[in-house]
């Protein structure tokens, strides 16, 4: 499946639930964020038979986000539904972490791969005005029980906030080393209105922060994917790695080999671009498998070139990263 300018689609991320236990200042409001009814979300018999047309058209690579995906009840089950399908090799979860030591194994037992966890700070007061849950203790110790489990690679993703958290990039290396495993800092990206972190005041660039890092640490370029967002740097003598995100500063549309299924059905083509299909309404109106492979193909197709959030008349008063699952 490729689009009009020749990429093509391998990777697929579906948000199975737009709730979350948590509420992080750049992402949901603190109160008042408004959930689809819960029949309004595809089931898991719908995103089953959506993987497996999706796999059908060449999606080689499947992650489960949210909202956060591990309040919804029985997401191994999902998973082992997933894992089945032959064509996708390889199951990735991202999840805020509050939850992950009571399912990790499960979830490893069901076919899981991998697993991003969120980490914007080490700090229990800042986790709170952060997240505004006091869960810190909870995140660290579901991190430990990813590893343990055999999750691998387990990779941190912190979301970069001047003068809130630029003060624990270093700290967030050092945990890093600690557990050998990747910390990726990530570029604050304007959301709607709701956000109550100002996208302008609150940006802090992964260059800058790359420049703190060295000051300490001698960063090695290491190889990843060809369409990988990150930019991955393996820290010299030991095994931890540190990746930049950097959707502002960098454009990467150019290998981006991505779609998103909202947990409402909605199939986006762009993170930062509209709806492109109500792939809801088409599996529940018992449209056959080559209808809905055909439509997928048709909207594919006509991909934007590059998001444009570097435009200032752009603005995203209808986007919100909790329904889209980042
Ligand atoms: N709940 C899961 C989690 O915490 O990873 C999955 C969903 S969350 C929306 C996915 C990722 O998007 C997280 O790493 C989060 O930090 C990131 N994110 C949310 N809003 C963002 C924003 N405005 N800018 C950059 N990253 C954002």
């Amino acid at each position: 499946m490729k689009d009009q300018f020749g990429r093509e689609l391998t990777y697929l991320r579906i948000s199975v639930v737009d709730r979350c236990n948590l509420r992080c200042l750049y992402c949901m409001p603190a109160h008042g964020a408004g959930f689809e009814a819960w029949e309004e979300l595809l089931s898991y018999e719908e995103i089953a038979r959506a993987c497996k047309i999706f796999s059908e058209l060449g999606i080689r690579k499947v992650r489960i986000t949210g909202g956060e995906p591990l309040v919804r009840p029985h997401i191994a089950e999902l998973t082992f539904r997933i894992r089945e399908i032959p064509e996708i090799r390889e199951l990735a979860l991202s999840t805020n972490g509050v939850f992950l030591k009571a399912q990790a194994r499960k979830l490893k037992a069901a076919g899981l791969d991998r697993v991003n966890i969120s980490l914007d700070t080490l700090d229990r007061m800042k986790f709170q005005q952060i997240a505004r849950m006091d869960k810190l203790h909870h995140v660290l110790e579901g991190i430990d029980e990813a590893i343990q489990t055999g999750l691998h690679p387990v990779k941190i993703n912190t979301v970069l906030m001047k003068g809130i958290n630029e003060d624990e990039i270093l700290d967030l290396v050092r945990f890093a080393i600690e557990k050998s495993i990747e910390v990726r800092f990530i570029e604050l990206m304007p959301t709607n209105g709701l956000v109550q972190l100002d996208s302008k005041e609150g940006f802090l660039s992964c260059e800058g922060a790359k420049e703190k890092i060295e000051e300490q640490f001698s960063l090695l370029p290491f190889d990843t994917y060809f369409s990988s967002p990150a930019q991955v740097f393996q820290i010299e003598g030991t095994a931890a790695r540190v990746g930049f995100i950097s959707p502002l500063s960098c454009v990467f549309c150019a290998r981006c080999n991505r779609l998103r299924l909202k947990a409402n059905g909605a199939l986006k083509t762009c993170l930062h671009g509209k709806e492109d299909l109500d792939l809801k309404k088409l599996l529940r109106s018992g449209a056959s498998t080559e209808e809905i492979k055909k439509r997928i193909e048709e909207v594919v197709y006509m991909r934007p070139e590059q998001h444009f959030l570097n435009e200032p008349q752009v603005r995203h008063n209808d986007f919100q990263m909790s329904y889209v699952g980042g």
